[in-house]
């Protein structure tokens, strides 16, 4: 049996290797439009690839996967976060677990994951072919199956020849990006770092929290990507621009204003503006003064009213700013659409429409936040590819 991998990436070469493993007889090739393979891979992570997550933090998998938790909640079964640590170890590749239980190979380089794909595809005999882009399946007429791994298309051009083929595509928009807010006071704040924030986008659904880091042209860190994961496609309906809604303690307005109470009964002589309540940066906490009491001179925290109190609260839990576009992360976003999840069989990730058509990684409508969400996809669907093909009977033959 003759299978095509259509796309030379993190997904395709898996697959690649997982299917001569499994079925030494087949006979795989790699179609790669590139000079070079796997070049994803190599700037992932910064240069050092955060290959997988080890899960333990993660509460449900919809918080990791806004688009196809459901089918990952199945493929995990197979082929998770612990097959896929095993697999790299005994690949040769020896990794490392982070305090945020993200995943990278021990040596902080990628190259140790794209040396392992390469060697152990070149040992199996996986054909490769470069600079070889294809745009129609006739092209792969001689095939007996064909594996589409392309990854992530930023437009619905990239892959209007699987549109061609009768395949539902769901619009490809950017997902994981920073926010640009013009509001130049907040960014005078410029590298203030907010440890836990809850972020949302008022009259949604999509709320984020974590960590927020203010930059010169607007807000980033884990919480702002994140939120633009959940929201990536509302975001692009309202072309990047809406209100953004900071709540700067992640509280509720009772445990804020219970809060202020405390710090106003134990620090009755204190300047408001020497003492940020929560342990709010101070730069922070000066400029959220200004935009609560912005008529008020200097005052101490047994000066204020309740009307001042209330005001205060409301800013610190409601503070709202105008997005005014998107921003990059270090050039790093993925793709959110692709390929519609109903049009393929959920087992074997086999096209339902056409069922020589099989497909792994990002093209499919699944995509994660950051921390090694994105690559355990591309894992766990390579893996079920792999495994649908070689239980196929005509495979051997
Ligand atoms: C800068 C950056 C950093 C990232 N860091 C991380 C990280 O640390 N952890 C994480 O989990 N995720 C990370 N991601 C996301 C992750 O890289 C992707 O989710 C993952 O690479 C998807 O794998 P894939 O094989 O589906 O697609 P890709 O890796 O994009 O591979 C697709 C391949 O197909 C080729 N191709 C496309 N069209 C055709 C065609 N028509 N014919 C032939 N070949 C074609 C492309 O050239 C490419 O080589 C990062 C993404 C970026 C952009």
């Amino acid at each position: 049996m003759r299978v095509a991998i259509v796309g030379g990436g993190a997904a395709g070469f898996f697959l690649a290797i997982n299917l001569k493993e499994m079925c030494p007889v087949a006979d795989v090739t790699i179609f790669e439009s590139a000079l070079r393979p796997l070049r994803k891979v190599a700037v992932s992570g910064g240069g050092r690839c955060n290959c997988t997550n080890t899960f333990r933090s993660v509460r449900s998998l919809e918080s990791v996967y806004p688009r196809g938790a459901r089918l990952m909640r199945r493929l995990l079964k197979t082929f998770g976060p612990e097959q896929a640590y095993s697999w790299f170890e005994s690949h040769g590749v020896p990794l490392v677990v982070q305090a945020d239980e993200c995943v990278f190979p021990q040596t902080q380089d990628s190259q140790a994951i794209i040396d392992c794909f390469l060697c152990h595809a070149r040992n199996l005999g996986v054909k490769l072919i470069l600079q070889s882009r294809i745009s129609s399946l006739g092209e792969l007429a001689d095939f007996d199956a064909v594996c589409i791994t392309v990854g992530g298309q930023p437009r619905a051009e990239g892959l209007q020849w699987l549109a061609d083929c009768g395949l539902h595509i769901e619009p490809p928009v950017p997902s994981l990006f920073a926010l640009s807010i013009a509001d130049a006071s907040l960014r005078s704040l410029m590298g203030t770092v907010v440890e836990q924030v809850e972020m949302g986008l008022p009259g949604t659904k999509h709320v984020a929290s974590g960590t927020l880091l203010i930059t010169h042209w607007g807000v980033s860190g884990p919480a702002t990507l994140r939120l633009s994961s959940y929201a990536a496609r509302h975001l692009h309906d309202c072309q990047y621009a809406c209100p953004l809604r900071i709540n700067w303690l992640a509280m509720n307005d009772e445990q804020t204003l219970s809060l202020l109470h405390k710090t106003m009964q134990e620090h009755r002589r204190k300047l408001l503006s020497s003492l940020a309540p929560g342990g709010l940066p101070q730069r922070l906490w000066h400029h959220l003064l200004q935009r609560a009491l912005p008529e008020r001179g200097e005052k101490r925290w047994a000066e204020l009213s309740r009307r001042d109190l209330n005001r205060m609260v409301n800013t610190l839990s409601n503070d709202t700013y105008p997005i005014s576009g998107r921003g990059i992360f270090k050039e790093e976003f993925v793709t959110c659409g692709g390929v519609s999840l109903a049009d393929v069989n959920p087992a074997t990730l086999q096209s339902r429409k056409n069922p020589r058509l099989y497909f792994a990684g990002e093209v499919l409508d699944i995509d994660g936040v950051t921390g090694g969400f994105n690559f355990q996809a591309a894992w766990s669907t390579a893996y079920a590819v792999a495994t649908a093909l070689a239980r196929r009977d005509d495979l051997s033959q």
